[in-house]
């Protein structure tokens, strides 16, 4: 192999591939969260310590292909995190990305939106933080709140001022959905992979998290009444998860849910999927040819000649 070069399919790529297929939601299939996804499931590795090893190894191995993207700078990906409160989306970037240049990387946080956002189409702020070419972006929650959290509270959706009758109604959240799939399309035709992570958390394992922070003071910022009320709607959300998952799981931009009740699990599984999307991009350090090399030996000689 070239030095340099990264090659298309090795057999860790092969692992990898391997590791995160069960995790895919099947474009086209009928997703129902309850049934087809343990939040538990840690998929045959032993011991935290073990996860811990290959999350290790996968950060080492991401650092290295973003510094492949960034120097090849004709790709992007951007990476989107959806979860429900406490479901691990802080302390997944933290870790995951915890050996990446931060100079490749543009993380964009996606809160309640401003007056100015809801002035605009719904897409709009999503399109402001996509990552250039050479980088990694991510979404912490995305544009998949607008067929999540919006839909599970109508008078956010009222908020949007959007024209014509039937907004609301099921034929309403199907265009959505085929507008968010378009968008995704329209991104990797141009140069831009798609990864989408569900950090899937059970019921059990929030109140659990949702009691330590209200324990642990250190904790105490990340918990608010609103968490609390949110959680009253979970059927709702475990729905609209569902639902949203079926439809906009795609060939170009497909799903992963990953089991998020252990964070070390999480983190491992983040990594690889990211990796893997990586991995299919294939980036290589360019060739600066032959004028390049020849420009370089002349510096060379330059410099070498100025030696004490
Ligand atoms: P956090 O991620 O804990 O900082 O909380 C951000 C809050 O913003 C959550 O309560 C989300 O439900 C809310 N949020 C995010 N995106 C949207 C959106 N498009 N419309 C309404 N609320 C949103
Ligand atoms: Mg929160």
């Amino acid at each position: 192999m070239k030095d340099g070069q990264v090659p298309a399919r090795d057999e860790r790529a092969e692992r990898i591939a391997g590791f995160i297929a069960p995790l895919r939601v099947e474009p086209g299939s009928k997703v129902d969260l309850s049934r087809d996804f343990d939040p538990a499931h840690k998929a045959g590795i032993g011991s935290k310590r073990e996860g811990q090893e290959l999350l290790r190894g996968g950060v080492l191995l991401l650092a290295d292909l973003q510094r492949r993207l960034a120097a090849q700078g004709t790709h992007g990906v951007l990476l989107c995190l959806q979860a429900l409160d406490a479901g691990g989306k802080d302390g997944t970037i933290r870790h995951v990305m915890s050996g990446v240049n931060p100079q490749g990387v543009r993380v964009t946080n996606f809160k309640v939106p401003s007056a100015e956002e809801l002035s605009h189409d719904y897409l709009w702020r999503y399109t402001c933080g996509l990552p250039r070419r050479g980088e990694i972006g991510i979404f912490n929650r995305s544009h998949y709140e607008e067929v999540l959290v919006v839909r599970v509270h109508p008078e956010l959706l009222a908020r949007q001022r959007l024209p014509g009758r039937g907004t609301g109604k099921k034929a309403f959240w199907r265009r959505r959905y085929q507008e968010i799939n378009d968008w995704e399309r329209y991104l990797t035709d141009n140069g831009f992979s798609v990864v989408k992570l569900f950090l899937n958390l059970s019921r059990e394992e929030q109140r659990v998290r949702f009691l330590k922070r209200i324990d642990v003071p250190e904790r105490n910022w990340k918990f608010s009444a609103a968490d609390a009320r949110e959680r009253t709607y979970w059927d709702a959300y475990q729905a609209a998860f569902s639902e949203m998952l079926s439809a906009t799981s795609t060939a170009w931009a497909p799903w992963y849910v990953v089991p998020a009740d252990r964070k070390w699990f999480a983190r491992t599984c983040a990594a690889a999927v990211l990796a893997n999307a990586l991995i299919d991009i294939g980036p290589s350090y360019p060739d600066v040819g032959a004028d390049a090399r020849h420009e370089l030996e002349l510096a060379r000689k330059q410099l070498e000649g100025e030696a004490p």
